[in-house]
Parts: structure tokens; sequence; C-alpha cells
């Protein structure tokens, strides 16, 4: 008998999920309140960075339409803002890339319709999920929006936090040159806040994300709080001030005549995200079980690009599942989980890290940074294992664990930090 499989949210995490079950004789169903061409005239989503593990997962699903050659960025410069600013770049193994989601999640769907996929437009009601839940063998919740996340509920000790640990104002923007290599770049301003560069495309061609992370309190704090529709000029002037001041080397490429939202007003996001893991699956009123999948389940600050890439993985994960069991309780769940865990539990772990240890100035990340800005392999391993941020977590779980990290590598290394340091 066919397997048939509903899901509720067609995101990065629901389309995977169905295209990868259409791929393997499972029937699908998404819900979804958005048409594909409601896509182009909505505000922006988010601004995803694809880390090349996505990229090869989307080309065994056949949906990668952005060949890398083209449109993918090559390492990551950082630049920390420390008074004897520090520079460096690392090398990724593949080349990553970033496409708009507003182009990149109609496309799927589209693919998804076109393989024989079965879509239903319109907003779903969580008391609608039992009634739902009757034609399908199993529900997948992949959208955490109100009552829908209330559904699973957060698991404290992978939830430190209650609230946003960033302000974030986050845009496309034209007018920024590339750096030599296409790449994301990283920038640190102690005390301040880090932003992210990533080159993306957009409807009008590459434009360049800028995801300020600001701290709370902070200088920069007045970017997530001030409206570009208000005075887009004195939004844009404020926005130029703080970039010389906190990230000069970004400053520095840009072109103030064009420098602007890339395709308008609705180029721009303001807000937050509290970091929350959630249990992983709950029963519905009628006994049946609803699995949560993507950023229902965990869901990070973007600091380091990890929530799409792991909701991505978790899809796959679950997909497989899917096709080789015959029985969806509470065995399969522990299955399931057992092996989407280690991904995605060091993903937020890494993430949630990593915003303290910038936000606090954390010794052992300082000197973690200090020691692979010197070090060209070093930095080249860290960059790369963006894709794997439970090796990131083997290296940042305790401050024994970083020392030794480096101290291994710098053993067995040929650089002369000196030579390094002058290149
Ligand atoms: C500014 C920013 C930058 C980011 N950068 C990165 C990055 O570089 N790399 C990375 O990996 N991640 C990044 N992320 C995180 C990433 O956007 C999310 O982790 C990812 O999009 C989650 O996918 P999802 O499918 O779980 O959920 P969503 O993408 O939220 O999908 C939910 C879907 O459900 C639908 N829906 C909602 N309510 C209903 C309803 N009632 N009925 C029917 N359908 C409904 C929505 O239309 C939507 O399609 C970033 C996030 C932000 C905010």
């Amino acid at each position: 008998m066919v397997k048939r499989i509903g899901i509720i949210g067609a995101g990065t995490a629901g389309l995977q999920l169905g295209l990868y079950l259409l791929q393997n004789g499972v029937e699908a169903k998404l819900f979804t309140d958005r048409r594909p061409e409601e896509y182009a005239g909505m505000r922006l989503l988010n601004t995803v960075a694809h880390h090349h593990v996505t990229v090869e997962r989307e080309d065994l699903l056949g949906c990668n339409h952005w060949p890398s050659d083209q449109y993918g960025y090559f390492g990551h410069y950082y630049y920390v803002g420390t008074p004897q600013p520090l520079e460096f770049y690392g090398d990724l193994e593949k080349p990553s890339r970033a496409v708009d989601y507003r182009i990149y999640q109609p496309r799927l769907l589209e693919d998804f319709i076109a393989r024989g996929g079965q879509v239903e437009y319109a907003p779903v009601a969580h008391e609608d999920l039992s009634t739902i839940s009757e034609q399908f063998d199993l529900l997948v919740v992949c959208t955490g929006k109100g009552p829908f996340g209330q559904m699973f509920s957060p698991v404290p000790e992978s939830s430190p936090f209650d609230r946003p640990q960033r302000a974030l104002c986050v845009g496309l923007f034209k007018g920024i040159r590339e750096p030599e290599t296409r790449a994301v770049t990283m920038f640190f301003s102690p005390g301040a806040g880090e932003m992210i560069e990533i080159p993306t495309l957009s409807f009008g061609g590459m434009v360049n994300a800028l995801v300020m992370e600001n701290h709370v309190g902070g200088d920069l704090e007045i970017l997530a709080k001030t409206k570009y529709d208000d005075d887009p000029k004195a939004f844009i002037a404020l926005l130029l001030e703080k970039l010389r001041k906190h990230y000069p080397t970004c400053a520095a490429r840009i072109n103030e005549d064009e420098f602007d939202l890339a395709n308008g007003p609705l180029d721009i996001l303001q807000g937050g995200v509290t970091p929350t893991v959630r249990n992983s699956y709950a029963r519905l009123d009628n006994g049946r079980l609803a699995v949560a999948l993507g950023d229902v389940q965990a869901v990070v600050d973007p600091v380091l690009g990890q929530g799409a890439n792991m909701a991505s993985y978790a899809a796959l994960v679950l997909g497989q599942a899917i096709v080789a069991e015959d029985v969806f309780d509470e065995r399969f769940m522990e299955k399931v989980d057992a092996a989407r865990k280690d991904r995605v539990l060091c993903a937020t772990r890494w993430t949630n890290y990593m915003l303290d240890g910038l936000g606090n100035l954390s010794p052992d990340l300082l000197n973690f940074i200090g020691a692979i800005s010197q070090n060209p392999p070093l930095v080249d391993e860290f960059t790369e294992n963006f894709n794997y941020p439970e090796k990131q977590w083997d290296c940042f779980s305790s401050a024994e664990r970083t020392q030794a990290w480096v101290a291994t590598r710098l053993a067995s290394s040929t650089v002369d930090p000196q030579v390094a340091a002058a290149e």
C-alpha cells in the first residue's frame, strides 16, 4: 500500500520533505497559505545561505536550479573590529549559495506540483489538525506560527533564552561592490554587534544581504528600531554612519550614490528570534502522531546561518525514516530523533554559544579567533565546518576542547604564523 503523508507548511522543511517523498514513491500533500505567484510581492522572508551540504541535497532532490558556479560563493572573509582589527579569509571545499526565498520557495513548490504532489491552499487552523490527520498515515507540522508552535513543548535544557539575543535589522542592498573573491563576510564589532554580508541572487540579479545582529542596548540597536519607510534617505544615512564606524571594510566597498534597498521598501526585515528547541512530536486529540520539522522543532538566531540548513537535513532524515518504516509510533520517533539529533542540537548549541561568546567577549572565543586568524588551514577548517555544526560543537563545547582543537592543529601545522600574518 502506498503511504500518504500530510505536510502543513511549504517552507524549506516541508518542500524538501515533500520532494523526497515523491521521489521515493510516497504520496505527499502540502497545506500552505501561499500560492507560488504571491511570493514576488511579499516582504523579504529572511536572507538564507545554503551551505554546500544543503546544495548537494538539492542536487539529490533535483531542485537545484541555481548552479553554484554561477551564483555560489567560495568562502568567508572575517573582520574583527578589535583596536588592531583582524582580517582573514577561509575557503570552503565547495561553493555554497544564497537565493532570495521569494524566488526559491515558489520554484520548489512548482517542482512539487509538476511531479504530482498535491497542494491545498488555505491557512490551516490548529483545531483542524485532527480531522486533516485522518486522511494520512502521518502528519508533519512545518510551521511554528501561533498555536502550532505551542503544540510542541519547549525542551528547557536546550532552550536557555526566553527572549531574542539580538535586535535584527536585515535587508537586501544594492551598491556594495563584491570583494576580490565572491564570499560571505562576517564582521564582528565587539560590544556592539555582528554583521553577515551574503552575496544573494534576488529578482534583478546578484545583490548583498546585510544581516545586522545588533546587541541589545548597544550603539547599533537603533538600526532595528528605525523604520526605513518613515524616511528612506534618513535611514540610509544612519546606516552608512554605523557601517563606517563599526564595519569600515564594508563601508569602503559602498557606492553611496547607489546604496539602497535592492528591490524597494519591502526588502527590509526588523525584529528578533528567541532560540528554542521543542519536543519532536505531539499526540493529536484523536491519538494520531504529529511530527515537528524545521523551525517549529528547533529555531536559532541567524548569526551562523544554521536554521534552514538543519531543517533541510532533518527533512531528509525524516523522509528516509518514512520510506523505511511501516508503523509511525513512538519507536519511529525514537529512530528519527536519534538520526537528526546530533546535527540539530549541535547547530543550536553552537549558535547559542557564539551569541553569548561574541556578546560577552569570551576570552576562550577571542583566543580561538586570534589563533585561527594567523593560520590559513585552521580558518579553512573552521569555515568548512559551517556545514557540520556537530564538528563545531566538538570544538566549542568546553574551553578544554577549544584549546585542544587549536593546539593539535598547530602542533602538526607547517605554517609560520608570522609569514601567514604578513600575507
Ligand atoms: C533574517 C534571517 C536570516 C536567516 N538566515 C539563514 C541562513 O543564512 N541560513 C539558514 O540556514 N537559515 C537562515 N535563517 C533561518 C531560516 O529562514 C529558517 O530556519 C527556515 O526558513 C525555516 O524553514 P521552515 O520550513 O521550518 O519554516 P518556514 O520557512 O517558516 O515555513 C513555514 C511555512 O508554513 C506556511 N504557513 C504558516 N502558517 C500556515 C498556516 N496556518 N497554514 C498553512 N501554511 C502555513 C508559511 O507560508 C511557510 O511557507 C534565517 C532566518 C532569518 C529570519
